[in-house]
């Protein structure tokens, strides 16, 4: 299953929490540490790279995402502006830099360098900020 990334607003802490897509749908997250349901989803390197997996899938048809490259970062901040439009929610601040700095012409790993909080929970940097 899916495992979802937050970030709690109370107290800080990385969130992993696994759901079935159903169950994300219906799901209100709680963060295990303090109980807080004030958590904010993380947008990931997945997300950046590949679109974010098989929830966003299901918003497009398949050929939006093969012709889709990381080599064409204006054409992967459309398709992510086109995806949080039609999920309808506001996907935060972070969300909207990242397709900000696409629609730029800057490549996944320079919008990376440049906000290094995105890249967190993939190489253990969750360890300094605790
Ligand atoms: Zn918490």
């Amino acid at each position: 299953m899916p495992v979802y990334e937050f970030r709690c607003q109370d107290c800080r802490r990385l969130v992993r929490l696994t759901y079935s897509f159903d169950e994300y749908e219906q799901a209100t997250p709680d963060c295990p540490h303090c109980g807080s349901t004030a958590l904010k989803r993380r947008i990931g390197r997945v997300a950046l790279a590949r679109g974010e997996e098989a929830r966003m899938d299901s918003l497009l048809d398949d050929s939006a995402l093969d012709n889709l490259s990381e080599d064409d970062p204006r054409a992967l901040g459309r398709l992510m502006r086109q995806m949080s439009q039609e999920m309808g929610e506001d996907l935060g601040e972070e969300f909207g830099e990242v397709v900000d700095r696409l629609e730029r012409g800057q490549s996944p790993e320079e919008i990376e360098k440049a906000m290094p909080e995105l890249a967190e929970g993939d190489g253990g940097l969750d360890a300094f900020d605790e």
